[in-house]
C-alpha cells in the first residue's frame, strides 16, 4: 500500500494569477492532484504538471458542488493513495475559506497537512484601489467581517453595528446580496455621509471600484459578486489624499 501522501492547503490569491506566493506555485507545479475552488484563477490550473488530477470542488453562493464533508473525504482519499495533493483556495485559505477545517480533519486522521497562506481579497483590493486599512491618522483599528454565516444566514446586524462603532475601517466579505442593508446600517450608525466603497472582482480585468457616502451607495449599489464593502477610514484616506479620490 502507498504511504500516506501529503496535503497542502494553498492560498491561490485573489484573482490575478501573479498574486500566488512562490511557495504556493512551486507546490502547485509539483502536485499529483489539485482540488480547487470556484474563485481560483483559471490560469493557475495551467501550472499543474501534466497528468495531475484536477478536481473542482467549487462552492457558489447558496450552491455547493461538494459539501465540506465530501471535500474533506476527497482530500483524505487522494492522500491515502500516496499522492501529493494541493488544495487551492481563492485568496487565503484561513480567511473565511474553511482551510482550517480541512487541515484539522486530515491531521486527526494522521495525514500530514500544511497551510500555505495566500493574499486575501481585501488586501489585494486595498492595494489596487488605494484603500489603506492600516493608515496613520485614518485607520488604526480595522475589522474584517463576513456578511454571511454557515448555511447562508446573515451575520446579525448587531455584530456589524458593533464592528462599525469599534473600528476605524470595516471591510465586509460575502455581502454582495446584503450590500444595501449593510450600507444603510452604516448610514444609520455613522451618519449618511460616512465614506463607503464597493470593490468588485478585485485584481482581475473586471475589477470595479464604486465610491460614495454610505447613504447614497445604500440606495444605488447592486454589486456583482465577488465583492467587498468598505466603510470608514480607509475610504476617507483616499478621498482626502488622492486628486482623483472622488472619481
Ligand atoms: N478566502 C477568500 C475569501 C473567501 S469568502 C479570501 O481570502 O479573500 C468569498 C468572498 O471573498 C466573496 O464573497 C467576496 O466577498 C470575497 N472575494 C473573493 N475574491 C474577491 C475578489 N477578487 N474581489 C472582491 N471580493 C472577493
Amino acid at each position: 500500500m502507498a504511504g500516506p501522501g501529503r496535503v497542502y492547503i494553498v492560498g491561490a490569491g485573489p484573482g490575478d494569477p501573479e498574486l500566488i506566493t512562490v511557495k504556493g506555485l512551486r507546490l502547485l507545479r509539483s502536485a499529483d492532484a489539485v482540488v480547487y475552488d470556484r474563485l481560483v484563477p483559471g490560469e493557475l490550473l495551467g501550472e499543474a504538471k501534466r497528468g495531475a488530477r484536477l478536481v473542482y470542488a467549487g462552492k457558489a453562493p447558496g450552491r455547493h458542488a461538494m459539501s465540506q464533508d465530501e471535500i474533506n473525504r476527497l482530500l483524505e482519499g487522494l492522500a491515502r493513495e500516496g499522492l501529493v495533493v494541493v488544495r487551492l483556495h481563492g485568496g487565503d485559505p484561513l480567511t473565511f475559506g474553511r482551510g482550517e477545517e480541512e487541515c484539522a480533519y486530515l491531521l486527526s486522521r494522521g495525514i500530514p497537512c500544511e497551510v500555505v497562506p495566500g493574499i486575501p481579497s481585501y488586501v489585494a483590493a486595498s492595494a489596487e484601489h488605494l484603500l489603506p486599512l492600516g493608515s496613520r491618522g485614518y485607520s488604526r483599528v480595522y475589522t474584517v467581517a463576513t456578511g454571511t454565516l454557515a448555511g447562508g444566514t446573515p451575520l446579525p446586524r448587531e455584530r456589524l453595528e458593533a464592528a462599525m462603532r469599534a473600528s476605524d475601517s470595516l471591510v465586509v466579505l460575502m455581502a454582495a446580496s446584503r450590500a444595501a442593508e449593510i450600507l444603510g446600517l452604516a448610514a444609520e450608525t455613522l451618519g449618511p455621509q460616512a465614506p463607503a466603497a464597493i470593490v468588485e472582482s478585485a485584481s482581475t480585468p473586471k475589477s470595479k471600484l464604486t465610491l460614495g457616502p454610505a447613504g447614497e451607495l445604500a440606495a444605488t449599489a447592486k454589486p456583482r459578486p465577488p465583492a467587498l464593502i468598505y466603510i470608514g477610514g480607509a475610504v476617507r484616506w483616499r478621498l482626502d489624499t488622492l486628486p482623483t479620490g472622488r472619481s
